[in-house]
Order: C-alpha cells, then sequence, then structure tokens
C-alpha cells in the first residue's frame, strides 16, 4: 500500500495537496504559497487595502504581512525535495496527479512573470508558450548562422564550389530571414555557384525587402 503523505507531512494543513511551494512562515508554520497568497487576498479585502496584518491560517494570530513581497518568501527545500521523491515514486497516486496538475499551473504563472520581465530563457523552461517559440526561432537562426559562416568559408576557397549555393539553401531552409535570402539571391545573380533558372533566382530576389531597400527610390516605387 502507498504510504500516507499526510503522515509524511507533505500536504499543505491548509489546502490539503501535495505542496507546490512550501513556504516559512516566521511562526514556524510551512504553508504552501497558493494557500498564503489566499490569506493575503483575503486580508486586502477585509482592510480593503494593501495586507500589512496578515495572519497564519493556521494559527491566526502571527503577523505575515511581510510576505506579500514574493522576495520575502522563504521556501523549505527539504519538504519539496521531499514531495518530489514521493510523486516520482507515487507518479500515480490521486494527489501526485493533482501535483502535477498544480505545479504545471504554478510554473506557467511564473513563466509569465518572467517572460515579462524579458527573461525569455526561463520562461520558456517553465513552458512559456511564446518564450519556448521565441528559443527556437532563436535557435535556428543560430544555426543558419553557422551554415551562411560555413558557405563564406566555401566561398573563399573556391569561388565556383556549388557547395556555396547548397549551404546558403540549407540556411534559408532552417531560417527565412531577408539577410539570407538576400545573400542568396546576389549569388544566384553573380552566377556563383550552379543556378539552374536564373530568371527565378531573380523573381526571389526582387521578392526580399531588403532588395527593394535597395534600389534607387524612383525604381522602388516602380516596381510596388
Ligand atoms: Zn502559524
Amino acid at each position: 500500500m502507498d504510504p500516507d503523505p499526510v503522515e509524511l507531512n507533505l500536504v499543505c494543513p491548509v489546502e490539503h495537496s501535495l505542496f507546490v511551494k512550501p513556504i516559512c512562515l516566521p511562526c514556524g508554520h510551512t504553508i504552501d504559497e497558493s494557500a498564503l497568497i489566499k490569506s493575503i487576498e483575503a486580508n486586502k479585502v477585509l482592510h480593503r487595502g494593501p495586507a500589512r496584518l496578515t495572519r497564519c491560517p493556521l494559527d491566526n494570530v502571527h503577523t505575515i504581512g511581510e510576505l506579500c513581497k514574493p522576495a520575502k518568501r522563504h521556501i523549505n527545500v527539504l519538504v519539496m525535495q521531499n514531495v518530489d521523491a514521493f510523486v516520482r515514486q507515487y507518479p500515480h497516486h490521486p494527489l501526485s496527479v493533482e501535483f502535477l496538475d498544480n505545479r504545471r499551473a504554478s510554473n506557467l504563472v511564473r513563466a509569465g512573470e518572467l517572460f515579462a520581465q524579458g527573461n525569455v530563457v526561463e520562461a520558456a523552461r517553465l513552458g512559456h508558450p511564446e518564450a519556448q517559440a521565441a528559443m527556437e526561432q532563436q535557435q535556428r537562426k543560430a544555426q543558419a548562422d553557422k551554415l551562411v559562416a560555413r558557405a563564406d568559408r566555401v566561398f573563399e576557397n573556391d569561388r565556383g564550389d556549388p557547395k556555396y549555393m547548397t549551404l546558403l539553401e540549407r540556411a534559408c531552409s532552417v531560417y527565412e530571414c531577408d539577410e539570407i535570402l538576400v545573400k542568396r539571391a546576389i549569388a544566384y545573380k553573380e552566377g556563383f555557384g550552379v543556378e539552374p533558372d536564373e530568371g527565378k533566382a531573380l523573381k526571389r530576389l526582387m521578392r526580399t525587402q531588403m532588395y527593394q531597400s535597395l534600389l534607387p527610390p524612383d525604381l522602388r516605387r516602380a516596381r510596388k
């Protein structure tokens, strides 16, 4: 039989669910951050203003107003480690299933905050979809930059090496941006590498915004 997480002190006495972020209160009690936040919110309503006199929901005595600031909250790491170990060992326990949902939600809230602060890497790690997309774009761009650098080295060694175009094509397929598109188009136009259809290459070149911006102003207008 599975051990009882309540007996193991892995359950928040207020929320009755496994601790996601166990916070140590000055009174010595440990409650989950979600319970603390509820307590702070309830107090705000009670006092119609910022919570300064929030009390521990367990003994209703100690003021924990300073814990309104997330930076002032201390996590009970030992409890968190024990919860993690329990969930790993009993992933199908109903409390474990609920815990994983709660942690995902908590991570997403935190990820949203981090993303708003510009910490894209951490936000992506915590599952923020926009941050993850941005990270993926970044990785693709880095990969494309490497391919372009390789292409340039090939070109330096031998202007006629068809590998130059192959590498530029690959860079375009990994990450399409004006810079690379124009580079490829110029290469085709100038006849570097192998271009089976020069007309196609020119059309490609003219589609790029950068090409447009490089044209003399009157020509730019004429093409529109
Ligand atoms: Zn207390």
